[in-house]
C-alpha cells in the first residue's frame, strides 16, 4: 500500500482553451462540457477561468470578445503527474483551490483539488485502495470442516484452536457458519452433539470477494450487522475470514506504518511550510529596499523593549536620523542612485549599533534606532559614531553623504510617539544648526 500518485487522482476531464481565444469563446466551451472552470493555456503556463471570472465580466461590461489575454487571469500552480500526494500538500498553501497536473512533457494532464489532496492522505480513503486479499496474505487463520463431521469434534477443534467460529463447506465452498456463542448454547440446551455440524450450523454464508476492499468490507459487516467476514475466491471456494476489529485495526496500523515510512518526507514538507512562514513574516514586518524592521514591527519589538526597560530598570535611548539634503541626491543622479544611497546608508547604521539596537526604516530617508540598556550620554556617543561611520562612506558617483542626528531618552509612562516626537525635535534642531551633527533632548532646553 502506497500514498496515490498524482496521476492516480487527478481529474482527467479537463477542458483548455488558448490564452488567444475570446471570453465567448471560453464560456461556449464551458456550456458545452457543463464544467464550472476552463484552463486557459499560454503555452506551458496556466490559468483558471471559473464562472466567478464570467460573472464578473458580466458585471464590468467587458466585452465577450475580449481576449483572454486581456483579462486579469488567476495563474496556476502546475505538478508533475509523477510526483506522490505528499509531494501536493505543499499547495494547501496556494490560495487557489486548483492544481494543474502536467506529463512529463509539461503539457497538461489534468486538475485537483485541495480536496483531492487532503482526501488522499486520509486512512479512510487509503482503505479504499487496500484489498481484502491484502489482508489474507498475513496469514489469517480458518478452521473448517465437512457438513457430516460430528458436533463435539468441530467444539474440541474450537477450544484447542480457540477459533471464534468455524466455517462449514462442501466441494470447498462455505455452506454454513458454526460460532462459539452457537456452541454454547448447544451445550445449554443440553443438544446432542453426535450429530452433525449440519443440524446446528446457520446457513447460508453471506460471503464477499477477496477482490474487495477494506471499505466495502467494513460497510458489508456495518450493513449486514456481522461481526466478520467470510472471504471468498472468484470461483466461491473458502478463502479466509476476517474480523471487523481486525479490518479496522489492521488499516490503521498499516497507515501508521506508511506516515513512518514517509516520515523523513513530511518533516522536509514540514521544514519547508516553517521556513516559509518565517519568510512571509520577514516580508511583512522588514522594509524591502534596506532589508530594514518596518514601522509596524519596530513598534511591536519598541513595546517589548519599553517593557523590560521598566522591569529591569534600565535605561532605554533613541536615535533619529535623516539624511542631508536627500531630495538633492534624487535631483542630480536619479532615483535608483538615490536608492543605492538608502542601503549603504542602512549598511553602516547596522555595522555601528549594537546586537541588542533595533534599526527601522521610518520611512523615505528616516531612520529610527531603539538602543536599549543606553542611557541619553551613551546613545549620544553612538549617535556621533554613526555620524562620522556615514560621513566617511564613498558611495558610488555621489562620492560622501551626511545625515543629521536627534537623541532622547525614553521616559517612564510616556508613549512611544512621544518619545519619538522629542527625538524629531532634536533632529530639527540639528537640521537648523547646520546639519551633518548630532542634537539631544537637553540642547532642545538651552
Ligand atoms: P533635509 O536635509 O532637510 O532633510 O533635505 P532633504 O532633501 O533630505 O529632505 P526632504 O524630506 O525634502 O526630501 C526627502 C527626499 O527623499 C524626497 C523623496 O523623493 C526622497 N525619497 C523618499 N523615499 C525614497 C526612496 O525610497 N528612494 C529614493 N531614491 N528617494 C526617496
Ligand atoms: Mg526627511
Ligand atoms: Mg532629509
Amino acid at each position: 500500500m502506497k500514498f496515490p500518485l498524482i496521476s492516480d487522482i487527478a481529474s482527467t476531464s479537463v477542458v483548455s482553451v488558448d490564452i488567444n481565444a475570446t471570453v465567448a469563446q471560453a464560456i461556449d466551451e464551458m456550456i458545452n462540457n457543463n464544467h464550472r472552470n476552463i484552463v486557459v493555456k499560454d503555452h506551458n503556463v496556466f490559468y483558471i477561468f471559473t464562472v466567478l471570472d464570467v460573472l464578473n465580466i458580466q458585471t464590468s461590461d467587458i466585452p465577450l470578445e475580449t481576449k483572454l489575454a486581456e483579462i486579469d487571469l488567476h495563474k496556476i500552480s502546475i505538478i508533475d503527474r509523477d510526483k506522490n500526494v505528499l509531494d501536493a500538500l505543499e499547495y494547501l498553501n496556494d490560495p487557489l483551490e486548483y492544481i494543474c497536473v502536467v506529463n512529463k512533457d509539461k503539457s497538461l494532464y489534468g486538475l485537483i483539488t485541495h480536496t483531492d489532496i487532503t482526501s488522499n492522505i486520509d486512512p479512510d480513503t487509503l482503505m479504499d485502495n487496500f484489498y481484502l486479499e491484502d489482508f489474507l496474505k498475513l496469514g489469517r487463520r480458518v478452521k473448517w470442516v465437512g457438513k457430516d463431521d460430528i458436533t463435539l469434534k468441530l467444539l474440541d477443534a474450537m477450544l484447542h484452536g480457540s477459533f471464534d467460529n468455524v466455517i462449514i463447506v462442501e466441494n470447498r465452498k462455505p455452506i454454513g457458519i458454526l460460532t462459539t456463542k452457537d456452541v454454547m448454547k448447544l451445550i445449554k440446551n443440553k443438544s446432542n452433539l453426535s450429530l452433525s455440524v449440519s443440524h446446528y450450523m446457520s446457513y447460508p454464508v453471506d460471503t464477499i470477494s477477496k477482490s474487495a476492499t477494506i471499505k466495502e468490507a467494513l460497510a458489508f459487516v456495518k450493513e449486514k450487522n456481522y461481526k466478520r467476514v467470510v472471504v471468498v475466491e472468484e470461483d466461491g471456494t473458502l478463502s479466509g475470514i476476517i474480523g471487523q476489529k481486525e479490518l479496522i485495526s489492521l488499516t490503521y496500523s498499516r497507515w501508521a506504518v506508511l506516515m513512518k515510512e514517509y516520515q523523513s518526507e513530511l518533516s522536509e514538507i514540514n521544514n519547508m511550510l516553517e521556513s516559509k512562514n518565517r519568510e512571509y513574516e520577514l516580508i511583512a514586518s522588514t522594509d524591502s529596499l534596506t532589508g530594514l524592521y518596518n514601522r509596524h514591527k519596530f513598534s511591536e519589538l519598541y513595546l517589548s523593549s519599553y517593557t523590560s526597560m521598566i522591569q529591569r530598570e534600565n535605561a532605554m535611548s533613541l536615535i533619529m536620523v535623516d539624511i542631508d539634503f536627500f531630495k538633492k541626491v534624487n535631483d542630480t543622479y536619479g532615483h535608483n542612485v538615490g536608492d543605492k544611497v538608502l542601503v549603504q546608508v542602512s549598511h553602516s547604521l547596522l555595522r555601528t549599533l549594537r546586537n541588542i539596537d533595533i534599526v527601522c526604516r521610518w520611512g523615505g530617508e528616516e531612520f529610527v534606532m531603539l538602543l536599549p540598556t543606553a542611557s541619553l550620554q551613551n546613545a549620544e556617543i553612538l549617535a556621533e559614531k554613526l555620524r562620522a561611520g556615514i560621513h566617511s562612506l564613498d558611495i558610488d558617483i555621489v562620492g560622501s553623504v551626511t545625515v543629521s542626528l536627534g537623541v532622547c531618552e525614553v521616559r517612564e509612562g510616556e508613549s512611544m510617539e512621544d518619545a519619538i516626537g522629542r527625538a524629531d525635535q532634536a533632529l530639527y534642531l540639528a537640521k537648523k544648526s547646520g546639519r551633518d551633527c548630532v542634537k539631544t533632548e537637553l540642547d532642545l532646553q538651552s
